[in-house]
This record gives C-alpha cells, sequence and structure tokens, in this order.
C-alpha cells in the first residue's frame, strides 16, 4: 500500500471508530441517576381551562388561574425527581380544546395524565377533594387505582376531605394511558378558597400529587415485575363510583 492509500485507510478506520462512538452516546439511557432502571416516567400535567375558558369564577378567583398555579409547583416539585418527568399541557393562559391537550401528551410520550381541577357548587359548604375516572374504562384499567392513590396522598398531605373516587364519561377516554382528572378542593366555600389560593396550601396538594404517582409507579412496576409469586398480586382499592 502506497502512501495515500494509508493516508485514505487512516481516514476510514477514524470514520468507522466514530460512527461507533456516535451509536454508543446515541443508545445511553437518558437519565444517569441511579444507574439502573432509572428510565423516568412522563408525566402530563393538564392545567384545567385557560384563556376563553376560565373554568368557575367565584369573584375575581377563576379557576383556570388556581388549576394553573397548582400545577406550576407540581412541575417544581417533580423538577428533581428521580422517577419522573413533568409534561405540562399549557404554561401560560391559554386555550387548547380537550383532544389538543391529549395530542400534546401523547406526543411528549407521556404514560400518565392528570387534569387538575377546582370544583365548584351550588351550596357553600361542600368542602374537600375528588378524583375523576372516565366511566368507559373497564374495571382492570389502572386508571381506578391511580384515581385512589392520588386522592389518598392529596388527601392525606392537605387534611382536605377525601370525598372519593369519582365516575362520570370524560374526554379521558380519548388515550388508553391512564388517565384521571383530580378536583383539589372547592372554591365554592370560603375556607377552602382561602387555602386554594394559598401557596402554602398549593405546596402541600403538590407534595400529596406526587407522592400518590410515586406509589401509582410502583404498583405499576409491582405488576409488571416477572418474579413475583401470583399469590402476592396487588388489587385494586375498591372506588365509590358515585355521580
Ligand atoms: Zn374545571
Amino acid at each position: 500500500m502506497n502512501r495515500r492509500g494509508y493516508i485514505a485507510l487512516t481516514i476510514l478506520v477514524l470514520a468507522a471508530a466514530a460512527a461507533v462512538a456516535l451509536v454508543l452516546v446515541l443508545h445511553r439511557p437518558s437519565s444517569t441517576s441511579g444507574g439502573r432502571s432509572s428510565a423516568k416516567y412522563v408525566i402530563a400535567l393538564d392545567a384545567g381551562h385557560g384563556g376563553k375558558d376560565p373554568g368557575g369564577v367565584v369573584g375575581d378567583i377563576l379557576e383556570k388561574n388556581v388549576n394553573l398555579a397548582i400545577v406550576k409547583r407540581v412541575q417544581a416539585q417533580m423538577q428533581s425527581d428521580p422517577k419522573m418527568r413533568p409534561y405540562m399541557t399549557r404554561t401560560v393562559d391559554l386555550y387548547i380544546p380537550l383532544e389538543d391537550r391529549i395530542r400534546r401528551a401523547e406526543e411528549a410520550k407521556a404514560s400518565i395524565y392528570l387534569t387538575i381541577h377546582v370544583n365548584s357548587f351550588d351550596l357553600p359548604e361542600v368542602v374537600g377533594m375528588e378524583t375523576w375516572v372516565d366511566s368507559t374504562r373497564k374495571d382492570s384499567d389502572p386508571s381506578w387505582v391511580l384515581a385512589s392513590m392520588v386522592l389518598e396522598s392529596a388527601s392525606a398531605a392537605t387534611g382536605g376531605r377525601n370525598r372519593g373516587v369519582r365516575s362520570q364519561e370524560l374526554y379521558l377516554q380519548r388515550t388508553k394511558m391512564p388517565a384521571i382528572a383530580v378536583e383539589v378542593g372547592y372554591i365554592t366555600n370560603p375556607n377552602e378558597r382561602a387555602l386554594l389560593i394559598d401557596p402554602v396550601y398549593q405546596d402541600k396538594i403538590a407534595l400529596g400529587i406526587i407522592d400518590g404517582l410515586h406509589k401509582f409507579i410502583d404498583y405499576l412496576e409491582e405488576e409488571q415485575a416477572p418474579a413475583v409469586p401470583a399469590t402476592s398480586s396487588a388489587k385494586a382499592p375498591s372506588t365509590s363510583k358515585k355521580p
């Protein structure tokens, strides 16, 4: 081989080495924390309503703004979580059609979908938290477990009254991923309204929601673990399917 041949060969070898290095870099897991099984679950956080749709309104308090404030607290607390990565369907006061919220979440490769709301009712004495599941979901759908775990954790973290898991036909049926609506409290009750716009209480809600999500992820991973004997199956917590 002549001198030109050696140069050509060297270039070829270097190019091959660069290609191999590139493949190795691209195949590295996106998350490096922990080292093993450290893939993060993308959690779609949807602040209900927005823009021309204010949701519930009491005086100058608009549901859409309270929802967004709470979702931003969840996002902030989730930012450093080793298991989860937040994806917000909206970060500003913007109207987004319901089907677009689902589409955005799916495009972001979300595996769990939460839409966050505050509730309103004619009677000001009604207080407390609820989670909602689309009623077309089967009993075996993990959304029921998600709804129960998030509700219990959020209620425990805040002291808010647990009004149970509820069900009706919801736009959440437009996705197959586990999806729930979280109604974190009633802005029509004066005491709860004051709490819902208080950043300290909003942080407690966020903490409770994330705690519930951790329990749900543990549940999912146990369900998927092949080594677990069949006798230790985690049964879905009972849910009260009231309207
Ligand atoms: Zn709402």
